[in-house]
């Protein structure tokens, strides 16, 4: 089973992309975490990656395309892989298709997590990330055992640098210009599903289990 979760930032993707990855036993392929793994280890691609990404701005598609291209013709994505924070622009979405379509395949699902604007700057104020394991949290919805210990990992949870409020605005002025138009795109691939991303976490993840079959 091949997904991707579409939506705005903030919106759930990655709180439902590891529920779907571990119930499918497919693997969860974040390019967001991705791009904070480089950065944590010091590379090239971190480095260039975090400027764009502390102004809200996507990171170049010629540096983002190769990198899910070969995490996706791995071992391990055989059966399928769910897809959080990629493709973002149409020509990303592109490229996945070209590349899947080389060896004569396709994606299966494009689930929308749709979350209003207005409930983003709230989510995206409450988030803590674990940068260690890469959990996510909420101060007030899904908060961690102990405060600011992450629940998996026992490192600290911390506001991403790019969860400040006047960034996350950008972020979703950046969403609307050049990630919204993928809902047409795959609507017109007949692979488009829309879910209620304001309901609670196990809600949502009930209605994505539904389209997906158990
Ligand atoms: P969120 O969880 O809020 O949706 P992500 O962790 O997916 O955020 O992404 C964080 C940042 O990493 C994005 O704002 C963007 O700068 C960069 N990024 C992640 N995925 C992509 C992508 N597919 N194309 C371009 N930039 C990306
Ligand atoms: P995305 O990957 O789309 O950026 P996240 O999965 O990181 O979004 O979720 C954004 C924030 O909202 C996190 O703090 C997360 O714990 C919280 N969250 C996720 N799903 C829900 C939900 N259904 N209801 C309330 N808060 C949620
Ligand atoms: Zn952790």
């Amino acid at each position: 089973m091949k997904i991707i979760m579409l939506g705005a930032p903030g919106a759930g993707k990655g709180t439902q992309a590891k529920q779907i990855a571990d119930k499918y036993s497919i693997p969860h392929i974040s390019t967001g975490d991705i791009f904070r793994a480089n950065l944590k280890a010091g590379t090239d691609l971190g480095r260039k990656a975090k400027e764009y990404m502390d102004q809200g701005l996507l990171v170049p598609d010629e540096l983002t395309c190769d990198l899910v291209m070969d995490r996706i013709s791995q071992d391990d994505c055989k059966n399928g892989f769910v897809l959080d924070g990629f493709p973002r622009t149409i020509p990303q979405a592109e490229a996945l298709d070209a590349a899947l379509s080389k060896i004569g395949q396709k994606m299966d699902y494009a689930i929308d997590v749709d979350v209003p604007d207005e409930n983003i700057i709230n989510r995206m104020s409450g988030r803590r990330a674990c940068l260690n394991c890469g959990a996510t949290y909420h101060i007030v919805s899904i908060p961690t055992k102990v405060e600011g210990v992450c629940d998996r990992c026992g490192s600290p949870v911390v506001l991403r640098d790019d969860d400040q409020p006047e960034t996350v605005k950008k972020r979703l002025e950046v969403y609307h210009a050049q990630t919204q138009p993928l809902i047409d795109y795959y609507k017109e691939q007949d692979i488009l599903k829309s879910v209620d991303g304001t309901q609670p976490m196990e809600n949502v993840f009930h209605a994505i289990v539904e389209i997906l079959g158990a």
